[in-house]
Protein backbone atom coordinates (compact mmCIF):
# COMPACT_ATOMS: atom_id res chain seq x y z
CA UNK A 1 0.00 0.00 0.00
CA UNK A 2 2.78 2.46 1.26
CA UNK A 3 4.58 1.46 -2.05
CA UNK A 4 2.16 1.97 -4.64
CA UNK A 5 1.17 5.06 -3.01
CA UNK A 6 4.48 6.65 -3.18
CA UNK A 7 4.62 5.43 -6.82
CA UNK A 8 1.31 7.21 -7.34
CA UNK A 9 2.52 10.69 -5.91
CA UNK A 10 6.02 10.11 -7.50
CA UNK A 11 3.72 9.87 -11.01
CA UNK A 12 1.65 12.47 -9.97
CA UNK A 13 4.39 14.54 -9.32
CA UNK A 14 6.19 14.29 -12.57
CA UNK A 15 3.17 15.50 -14.57
CA UNK A 16 2.74 18.19 -11.55
CA UNK A 17 6.23 19.16 -10.41
CA UNK A 18 5.42 20.63 -6.89
CA UNK A 19 5.59 24.50 -6.81
CA UNK A 20 6.56 24.67 -10.14
CA UNK A 21 2.81 25.61 -11.60
CA UNK A 22 0.54 27.90 -9.27
CA UNK A 23 -1.70 25.72 -7.52
CA UNK A 24 -4.96 27.40 -8.28
CA UNK A 25 -4.44 28.25 -11.88
CA UNK A 26 -1.71 26.07 -12.60
CA UNK A 27 0.48 29.22 -14.57
CA UNK A 28 4.43 29.25 -14.45
CA UNK A 29 4.23 31.81 -12.15
CA UNK A 30 6.64 33.93 -10.57
CA UNK A 31 7.06 32.96 -6.86
CA UNK A 32 7.34 34.85 -4.05
CA UNK A 33 7.54 32.35 -1.80
CA UNK A 34 6.99 28.85 -1.19
CA UNK A 35 3.46 28.78 -0.63
CA UNK A 36 2.61 27.38 -4.30
CA UNK A 37 0.69 30.26 -5.26
CA UNK A 38 1.57 33.18 -8.23
CA UNK A 39 1.48 36.19 -7.18
CA UNK A 40 -2.18 37.21 -8.69
CA UNK A 41 -3.49 33.96 -7.24
CA UNK A 42 -2.15 35.02 -3.63
CA UNK A 43 -4.12 38.47 -3.82
CA UNK A 44 -7.30 37.15 -5.10
CA UNK A 45 -7.21 34.10 -2.48
CA UNK A 46 -6.22 36.81 0.57
CA UNK A 47 -7.90 39.72 -0.76
CA UNK A 48 -9.52 41.91 1.64
CA UNK A 49 -13.10 40.82 0.66
CA UNK A 50 -11.91 37.34 1.14
CA UNK A 51 -10.58 37.59 4.38
CA UNK A 52 -13.01 39.71 5.97
CA UNK A 53 -15.47 36.72 5.54
CA UNK A 54 -13.57 34.56 7.52
CA UNK A 55 -13.65 36.77 10.56
CA UNK A 56 -15.84 36.77 13.55
CA UNK A 57 -17.28 33.44 12.20
CA UNK A 58 -19.26 32.57 15.61
CA UNK A 59 -17.98 29.87 18.22
CA UNK A 60 -20.50 30.77 20.32
CA UNK A 61 -21.93 27.51 22.48
CA UNK A 62 -19.86 25.44 20.80
CA UNK A 63 -16.61 23.42 22.05
CA UNK A 64 -14.39 25.37 20.27
CA UNK A 65 -13.16 29.20 21.21
CA UNK A 66 -12.65 30.44 17.98
CA UNK A 67 -12.66 29.49 13.96
CA UNK A 68 -9.70 30.84 12.08
CA UNK A 69 -9.60 30.42 7.78
CA UNK A 70 -7.41 31.69 5.72
CA UNK A 71 -10.03 32.00 2.87
CA UNK A 72 -13.97 32.09 1.83
CA UNK A 73 -14.83 29.09 0.13
CA UNK A 74 -15.53 29.69 -3.27
CA UNK A 75 -13.78 30.28 -6.75
CA UNK A 76 -10.37 29.48 -6.44
CA UNK A 77 -9.99 28.01 -3.25
CA UNK A 78 -12.82 25.31 -4.09
CA UNK A 79 -11.14 24.48 -7.09
CA UNK A 80 -7.43 24.30 -5.51
CA UNK A 81 -9.61 22.03 -2.24
CA UNK A 82 -11.34 20.58 -5.27
CA UNK A 83 -7.81 19.35 -6.93
CA UNK A 84 -6.49 18.20 -3.82
CA UNK A 85 -9.13 16.17 -2.75
CA UNK A 86 -10.32 14.69 -6.18
CA UNK A 87 -7.56 14.45 -8.39
CA UNK A 88 -4.35 12.47 -6.05
CA UNK A 89 -2.48 15.67 -5.93
CA UNK A 90 -1.86 15.04 -1.85
CA UNK A 91 1.15 17.69 -1.52
CA UNK A 92 -0.85 20.28 -2.12
CA UNK A 93 -1.57 19.45 1.31
CA UNK A 94 1.50 20.51 2.64
CA UNK A 95 1.06 23.97 0.60
CA UNK A 96 -2.28 24.85 2.39
CA UNK A 97 -0.87 23.86 5.58
CA UNK A 98 2.05 26.06 5.09
CA UNK A 99 -0.81 29.12 4.38
CA UNK A 100 -2.81 27.92 7.30
CA UNK A 101 -0.03 27.72 10.21
CA UNK A 102 0.86 31.48 8.99
CA UNK A 103 -2.73 32.34 9.60
CA UNK A 104 -2.92 30.82 13.00
CA UNK A 105 0.63 32.46 13.79
CA UNK A 106 -0.95 35.77 12.35
CA UNK A 107 -3.71 35.92 14.30
CA UNK A 108 -1.98 35.27 17.74
CA UNK A 109 0.54 38.09 17.03
CA UNK A 110 -2.15 40.35 16.48
CA UNK A 111 -3.68 39.23 19.81
CA UNK A 112 -0.79 39.38 21.85
CA UNK A 113 0.55 42.75 20.12
CA UNK A 114 -3.25 44.30 20.24
CA UNK A 115 -3.44 45.07 16.78
CA UNK A 116 -7.28 44.27 15.85
CA UNK A 117 -9.98 46.31 16.27
CA UNK A 118 -12.22 46.99 18.89
CA UNK A 119 -14.90 44.25 17.14
CA UNK A 120 -12.79 41.46 18.77
CA UNK A 121 -13.12 40.17 22.17
CA UNK A 122 -9.81 40.68 23.14
CA UNK A 123 -9.26 36.87 24.29
CA UNK A 124 -5.70 36.27 23.93
CA UNK A 125 -4.75 32.96 21.63
CA UNK A 126 -1.78 31.24 23.46
CA UNK A 127 0.50 29.44 21.33
CA UNK A 128 -1.17 25.73 20.87
CA UNK A 129 0.52 22.79 22.42
CA UNK A 130 -0.91 20.17 19.91
CA UNK A 131 -2.33 19.63 16.43
CA UNK A 132 -5.02 17.26 15.64
CA UNK A 133 -7.43 17.14 12.74
CA UNK A 134 -10.97 15.91 11.52
CA UNK A 135 -10.73 12.17 10.62
CA UNK A 136 -11.71 10.74 7.76
CA UNK A 137 -13.65 7.35 7.65
CA UNK A 138 -10.88 4.84 7.00
CA UNK A 139 -12.73 3.56 4.10
CA UNK A 140 -13.15 6.11 2.20
CA UNK A 141 -9.17 7.11 3.22
CA UNK A 142 -8.25 3.65 1.60
CA UNK A 143 -9.74 4.39 -1.98
CA UNK A 144 -8.58 8.14 -1.90
CA UNK A 145 -5.16 6.98 -0.46
CA UNK A 146 -5.09 9.60 1.73
CA UNK A 147 -6.55 12.20 4.82
CA UNK A 148 -6.69 15.50 3.54
CA UNK A 149 -7.30 17.25 6.57
CA UNK A 150 -4.49 14.85 8.22
CA UNK A 151 -1.70 15.79 5.76
CA UNK A 152 -2.78 19.46 6.34
CA UNK A 153 -2.42 19.11 10.16
CA UNK A 154 1.06 17.18 9.72
CA UNK A 155 2.32 20.51 7.57
CA UNK A 156 0.78 22.79 10.40
CA UNK A 157 2.17 20.83 13.23
CA UNK A 158 5.68 20.87 11.18
CA UNK A 159 5.45 24.53 11.02
CA UNK A 160 4.54 25.97 14.62
CA UNK A 161 7.07 23.33 15.41
CA UNK A 162 4.61 21.42 17.82
CA UNK A 163 3.54 17.69 17.78
CA UNK A 164 0.57 16.35 15.42
CA UNK A 165 -1.61 13.72 17.05
CA UNK A 166 -3.75 11.38 15.52
CA UNK A 167 -6.45 11.24 18.53
CA UNK A 168 -9.69 10.96 16.85
CA UNK A 169 -11.57 8.68 14.79
CA UNK A 170 -14.37 8.04 13.02
CA UNK A 171 -16.89 5.34 14.38
CA UNK A 172 -19.23 5.68 11.71
CA UNK A 173 -20.27 6.50 8.04
CA UNK A 174 -21.83 9.93 7.91
CA UNK A 175 -23.57 11.23 4.40
CA UNK A 176 -22.74 14.16 2.65
CA UNK A 177 -23.85 17.10 4.07
CA UNK A 178 -23.92 19.50 1.24
CA UNK A 179 -28.02 20.24 0.76
CA UNK A 180 -28.50 19.68 4.79
CA UNK A 181 -29.51 22.52 7.23
CA UNK A 182 -27.60 23.50 10.30
CA UNK A 183 -29.88 20.94 11.88
CA UNK A 184 -29.51 18.15 9.80
CA UNK A 185 -26.16 18.19 10.25
CA UNK A 186 -26.01 18.00 13.95
CA UNK A 187 -27.57 15.47 13.74
CA UNK A 188 -25.60 13.58 10.90
CA UNK A 189 -22.25 14.05 12.66
CA UNK A 190 -23.51 13.71 16.44
CA UNK A 191 -21.31 11.09 18.20
CA UNK A 192 -19.59 10.02 14.88
CA UNK A 193 -16.13 10.37 16.31
CA UNK A 194 -14.52 9.19 19.39
CA UNK A 195 -11.17 9.24 21.24
CA UNK A 196 -8.47 7.51 20.13
CA UNK A 197 -5.14 6.67 22.18
CA UNK A 198 -2.30 8.22 19.80
CA UNK A 199 0.13 6.01 19.56
CA UNK A 200 3.16 8.63 19.67
CA UNK A 201 2.21 9.76 23.26
CA UNK A 202 0.42 7.62 24.64
CA UNK A 203 1.15 7.04 28.60
CA UNK A 204 2.08 10.59 28.70
CA UNK A 205 -1.31 12.12 27.56
CA UNK A 206 -4.26 13.31 28.43
CA UNK A 207 -5.01 16.74 26.87
CA UNK A 208 -5.62 18.46 30.60
CA UNK A 209 -4.65 21.62 30.14
CA UNK A 210 -3.70 21.78 26.49
CA UNK A 211 -4.25 24.31 23.89
CA UNK A 212 -5.47 21.75 20.38
CA UNK A 213 -5.66 23.32 17.20
CA UNK A 214 -8.44 21.03 15.18
CA UNK A 215 -7.97 21.05 11.41
CA UNK A 216 -10.18 20.62 8.56
CA UNK A 217 -9.73 21.74 4.50
CA UNK A 218 -13.24 23.72 4.72
CA UNK A 219 -15.62 25.10 7.45
CA UNK A 220 -19.47 25.65 6.87
CA UNK A 221 -21.78 25.44 9.79
CA UNK A 222 -19.07 23.71 12.37
CA UNK A 223 -21.40 21.00 13.10
CA UNK A 224 -18.36 17.87 12.51
CA UNK A 225 -15.88 20.14 13.88
CA UNK A 226 -18.00 20.58 16.72
CA UNK A 227 -18.50 17.20 17.35
CA UNK A 228 -14.76 16.20 17.31
CA UNK A 229 -13.95 19.62 18.87
CA UNK A 230 -16.33 18.21 22.13
CA UNK A 231 -14.28 14.35 22.23
CA UNK A 232 -11.72 16.71 22.67
CA UNK A 233 -13.11 19.11 25.59
CA UNK A 234 -14.24 15.56 27.05
CA UNK A 235 -10.91 14.04 27.06
CA UNK A 236 -9.29 17.53 28.65
CA UNK A 237 -8.71 19.56 26.02
CA UNK A 238 -8.48 22.96 27.90
CA UNK A 239 -9.02 25.38 24.51
CA UNK A 240 -9.80 24.23 21.20
CA UNK A 241 -9.02 26.37 18.10
CA UNK A 242 -10.67 25.43 14.60
CA UNK A 243 -8.01 25.82 11.80
CA UNK A 244 -9.18 25.66 8.20
CA UNK A 245 -8.05 26.72 4.91
CA UNK A 246 -11.73 27.97 3.55
CA UNK A 247 -14.63 29.00 5.43
CA UNK A 248 -18.13 28.94 3.84
CA UNK A 249 -19.42 32.61 3.74
CA UNK A 250 -22.52 32.71 4.30
CA UNK A 251 -21.77 31.45 7.85
CA UNK A 252 -19.32 34.63 8.54
CA UNK A 253 -21.39 36.80 11.41
CA UNK A 254 -20.01 40.19 9.24
ZN1 LIG B 1 -2.04 31.37 -9.94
Amino acid sequence: MGFWRELGEGLAQAVYPENLYCMACNDIGEFSDSWGLCEKCLTNLFSEDNLRGTLMKDAKGRSYSRVLACTVYGGLSKEIIGKYKNKSQPWLGKNLGKLMAERFAEEERSYRFGLRGRDFDGTIISPADLVTFVPMHPAKKRIRGYDQAQLMAEQVARSLRIPCVECLERTRKTAAMKNMSEEQRNQNVSGAFAWREPAAVSGRLPLSGKHMILVDDIVTTGSTAEACASVLRRAGAKDVTLLAFAAAAHQSAQ
